[in-house]
């Protein structure tokens, strides 16, 4: 067991936070370890009155934290990335165990989580407004942007640590307060993260974790509480569009992180000792439980077979095994459920024709685990091309033009990230002006950067967050016509 998990136990730190104290709860959510099905710990689970009180607890935050130096909010946010990764490795092992992936894609997802703290510690200061004479010169025209105010967070399992720093960077930094619900799947690493927020001076109320299930309306009564200004969500589409509907009662600032689909495409000039390692990457971060995981690999046909036996050859080679035992390269799925629709999805591919070139099967072994597989000869029109994957599986298909290519990419109501490899750089440009994505790597398998506005389009989402762009997310812009 990590030494921070022994830590929030002994501290009684394992479940819901409100103004400061971590509350006593009737109930207990299990957390349970992906590799080895056994149960970490139990969390608190919250009752609609602890909504209510962590609302109330963000309001009342809310004016004195606005009003705090934006330097002094910044060096919380400082403090707590140095932190951090000073327990960088205590972290990993945390997220490891919550979530299942290997050890060296949880240190990444640390080192990744924190920047956004150190990055929005810089942007606390950097926020500006304009002043200008009106064209008609009758008066000045003066902005300035102000807090957006509280903003409930709900978080996915699949990166416990960065997808609430993503969101609690830019939000403290602007002076909004928060409440964050994290995944029921793994809670424990928000947990960890605001023990060492609150070690780095975070003031009482300022962050708030409400830990529930998803479907037991916890979220949406808090949205229906006129003091909430704010929802900030990365999950699923199909979640995204319910809370977006509920969201609309209050008419709540949005910002939506949704599902992706992303197309790894491989022209006939690319560098396909390149591709491989991107599609690596694109396609095993997390053992595929990304939302910008490469989700359907479109080939050239005329390096097809090479490129397929080359990334069968590199997927087939991973070592699969618990993420605890840091050599391990392919942890488990984050549950039963997952595991057998990657199973389904993959079934009903072959069924429709498609080829299994590596993998396709659950191993016989604890854990929720699944074979990387890679598919070729992919019907066009096959579920697994439609949907997100979310597992170790590498649909291929051709193409023959770059037209073809194009709408093959876009033939998907997602728009998050997409990635194509070509030697000629002004082809690959043409290409990623035309894919209807948020994000395009070009001869790179990896967007991700806390510097970058991450977010998607079409049903992908609203919004970005990451860069001097997620601060927009919570600032509103006032207008003051002045005569002087
Ligand atoms: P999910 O099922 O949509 O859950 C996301 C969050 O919403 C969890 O905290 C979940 O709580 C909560 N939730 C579920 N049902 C709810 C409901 N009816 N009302 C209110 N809240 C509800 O997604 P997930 O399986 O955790 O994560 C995977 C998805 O997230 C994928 O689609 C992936 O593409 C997407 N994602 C997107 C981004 C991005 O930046 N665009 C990043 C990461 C992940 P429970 O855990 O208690 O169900």
């Amino acid at each position: 067991m990590t030494s921070i998990l022994e830590e929030l136990k002994a501290s009684g730190k394992t479940g819901v936070f409100i103004g400061g104290d971590w509350v006593e709860c009737a109930e207990e959510l299990p957390v349970v370890d992906p590799a080895s099905e056994e149960v970490l710990v139990g969390v608190g689970l919250a009752e609609a009155a602890h909504a209510e009180n962590a609302v109330v607890a963000a309001f009342d935050a809310s004016k004195p934290w606005a009003l705090t130096p934006p330097r002094e909010r910044g060096e919380i946010l400082r403090r707590t990335f140095e932190a951090m990764r000073a327990r960088e490795e205590d972290l990993a092992e945390l997220i490891v165990l919550e979530n299942g992936k290997a050890y060296p894609d949880a240190l990444g997802e640390v080192r990744y989580a924190a920047e956004f703290f150190r990055w929005f510690s810089e942007e606390a200061s950097r926020v500006s407004g304009e002043l200008r004479m009106a064209p008609a010169g009758d008066k000045r025209i003066m902005t300035f942007r102000q807090p957006v105010g509280v903003s409930v967070m709900v978080t996915p399992w699949n990166f416990p640590a960065a997808m609430a720093t993503r969101k609690l960077g830019p939000a403290l930094a602007a002076g909004c307060t928060a409440i964050v619900k994290p995944a029921s799947d793994a809670p424990l690493t928000t947990l960890a993260i605001v023990h060492l927020m609150e070690q780095a001076g975070l003031p009482p109320g300022v962050v708030n974790i409400v830990v529930a299930k998803g479907s037991s309306g916890v979220i949406e009564n808090m949205l229906r509480d006129p003091r909430v200004r704010k929802l900030s969500f990365t999950g699923s589409t199909e979640v995204g569009r319910t809370l977006l509907k509920v969201a609309s009662d209050q008419v709540l600032r949005v910002s939506m992180e949704l599902g992706g689909n992303a197309p790894f495409l491989v022209f006939d000039d690319a560098n396909l000792g390149a591709a491989l390692e991107g599609a690596m990457v694109a396609k095993m971060r997390n053992a595929g439980e990304a939302c910008t995981a490469a989700n359907r690999f479109l080939v050239h046909a005329a390096v097809a077979d090479e490129f397929t036996s080359m990334l069968a050859g590199a997927m087939g080679s991973l070592k699969m095994g618990p993420g605890i035992d840091r050599s391990n390269q392919v942890g488990p799925m984050i549950n039963e459920r997952s595991r057998d629709d990657i199973a389904k999805l993959v079934q009903t591919a072959v069924d429709d024709g498609a080829k299994v070139v590596v993998g396709a099967s659950v191993p016989d072994r604890r854990g929720y685990f699944y074979e990387p597989t890679v598919l070729s000869g992919v019907a066009a029109d096959s579920e697994i091309l439609q949907q997100e994957i979310f597992g170790p599986v590498a649909p291929v298909v051709t193409f023959e033009t770059d037209e073809e290519a194009i709408a093959l990419a876009n033939d998907t109501v997602y728009g998050l990230a997409a990635y194509l490899y070509s030697g000629d750089l002004a082809r690959g440009l043409r290409a990623a002006e035309a894919i209807e994505a948020g994000m395009v790597g070009v001869n790179r398998g990896l967007v991700s950067d806390p510097a970058a506005p991450f977010g998607g389009v079409k049903h992908s989402g609203v919004g970005r967050e990451g860069s001097h762009e997620g601060m927009d997310e919570y600032l509103e812009t006032k207008y003051i016509a002045v005569n002087w």
